[in-house]
């Protein structure tokens, strides 16, 4: 076994608003400046939707991730040991300016400077690139909330999952289903962009697996950009380097939330400790679609099994990391309560950022009719969803509609129950039975309700202890603990906590 720490990340997309306070709070921190305007290293689609850079899920164009070999050996979709020299120097799965947009600006100096005249001055748009005046064709956002219409939609590579009938269902034009995607870097355990640079550029920090690259070391070779299925690295232009979310690792290192996760509106993102074997990950992205979720589940480790606590203490992670997972939301969202999932795991990458998938749009259209019902309808209405399981089940579990039918089972069941205890109009024995079906208690269902729905920063962002110092004051004797580091004494006794 081979524990690691890893900052991980949830996004309840119930809840997101789709407001892009989180795209606009990045935009101003990281890429403000010249060959990085086009950089998104937080983005929010509308789904159905063809993304940003658009079509970015579709791999047989991008090729980026891992495929699994009929020799079951892992190996990188954009490049193998034929063609990796030519494609050093001419790369045709590469995303080129047409796939993002030209960015641009506006001639705000003309509103002040036009000459006096009977109609309103404007401000024309103008190239970044070529700082020429430009007609926009497209923006990092041109589908937002569908456009008013399908069309983006439609080229959705997720729909291929669906069948006719509920690619109609979801278009239909009284009530068009969709939800909102934010997206960053998910700072994978099996990272792919690490895997392919020639340069070692890339690289992920030991102590809290933060993907980073070495702008001394890069040379501009851009294997990553096409290696990243989620195409999160992004080319500078004008330094001739790539560059890609960072975390906000220096606010991490202060104990503060990435800036994005600061001022989420929705309130949406959730940060915290897991441990995890990292022994165990390939044999893990080796598994069959069907069975990814699970499996990568299976990495994550218990940090509340005092022999976990141990070995990983044995490992060098220090004990306020151990407390740091034994409080984090991630764990409870992933592991514990199984309500939050992968973002396209068949990618092979092992994302650590895992989303809740959205219970509202499945909801919306029948919530009247199934309220009041017996379980097994209940839960039947899930598969009758306007936004089909199918479809969620190609973003979030490969394809497999287990997964996505447990979790929002579960957020349903938590739904019922505390409608029964808050309106009174559901029947307790029916909420219980409900819930029991779904695989939870009461505790945790009000547990469930209360980090989904009040949460404070102090609870939603579970920062560990990044200063080693800061983690060495929390170690003292078994007769000395002052509970500093969560774990107490009692937890792991023969190690003085
Ligand atoms: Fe690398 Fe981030 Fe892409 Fe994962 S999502 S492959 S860590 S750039
Ligand atoms: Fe969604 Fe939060 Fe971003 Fe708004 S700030 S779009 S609620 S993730």
């Amino acid at each position: 076994m081979d524990i690691r720490a890893h900052l991980s990340m949830v996004f309840h997309l119930d809840k997101c608003i789709g407001c892009h306070t989180c795209s606009v709070a990045c935009k101003n921190i990281w890429t403000d400046r010249p060959g990085a305007e086009y950089m998104w290293w937080n983005n929010v689609e509308t789904k159905p939707g063809t993304g940003y850079p658009t079509l970015w899920e579709d791999q047989l164009n991008y090729k980026g991730g891992w495929m699994l070999g009929a020799d079951r050996k892992l190996r990188l979709r954009s490049q193998d040991k034929k063609d990796f020299l030519p494609k050093l120097f001419y790369n045709p799965n590469q995303p080129g300016l047409d796939d993002y947009y030209e960015p641009w600006t506006y001639k705000y100096q003309d509103l002040f400077d036009a000459a006096a005249g009977d109609d309103q001055p404007t401000a024309i748009p103008v190239s970044k690139i070529t700082g020429e005046p430009m007609e926009i064709r497209s923006g990092p956002n041109w589908d937002d909330d569908l456009s008013g219409s399908p069309i983006y939609g439609e080229n959705d590579p997720n729909l291929k999952a669906l069948t006719p009938e509920e690619r109609q269902m979801m278009f239909e034009i009284e009530r068009i289903s969709m939800m909102y995607l934010p997206r960053i870097c998910n700072h994978c355990a099996n990272p792919s962009c690490v895997a392919s640079c020639p340069s070692g550029a890339l690289y992920k920090r030991g102590e809290d697996g933060i993907v980073l690259v070495n702008q001394d070391k890069c040379r501009g070779w851009r294997a990553c950009v096409t290696a990243c299925p989620y195409k999160k690295i992004y080319y500078n232009w004008k330094t001739g380097k790539s560059e890609k979310c960072i975390l906000c690792y220096p606010r991490v290192e202060t104990g503060q939330a990435p800036a994005c996760f600061h001022t989420c509106v929705g309130r949406i993102r959730y940060m915290g400790v897991l441990l995890y074997d990292a022994e165990r990950i390939e044999e893990a992205m080796k598994a069959p679609e069907e069975g990814l979720v699970e499996a990568q589940r299976s990495v994550l480790l218990d940090p509340h099994d005092p022999r976990i606590v141990a070995r990983a203490l044995d490992a060098g992670i220090p004990p306020g990391w151990i407390g740091s997972a034994q409080r984090s939301p991630v764990w409870k969202y992933v592991s514990e309560w199984k309500l939050a999932l992968p973002l396209h795991p068949e990618f092979r990458t092992m994302p650590m950022l895992y989303y809740v998938p959205p219970l509202l749009p499945v909801m919306g259209r029948q919530e009247s009719e199934v309220y009041g019902h017996d379980t097994g309808e209940l839960f039947a209405s899930i598969d009758k969803a306007r936004l089909p399981i199918r479809y969620l089940a190609s973003l979030f579990s490969a394809g497999d509609p287990g997964p996505v039918r447990d979790a929002l089972r579960r957020l349903l069941a938590v739904r019922i129950f505390q409608r029964s205890s808050t309106l009174g109009d559901i029947a307790p024995e029916q909420a219980s039975k409900v819930l029991r079906e779904a695989g939870l208690t009461e505790d945790q269902a009000r547990q469930i309700y209360t980090l989904t729905a009040l949460p404070g920063p102090e609870d939603r962002f579970m920062m560990p202890p990044v200063q080693r110092e800061e983690s060495i004051e929390n170690t003292c004797a078994p007769d000395q603990c002052k509970g500093g580091c969560g774990l107490g004494p009692t937890q792991v006794p023969e190690r003085g906590l």
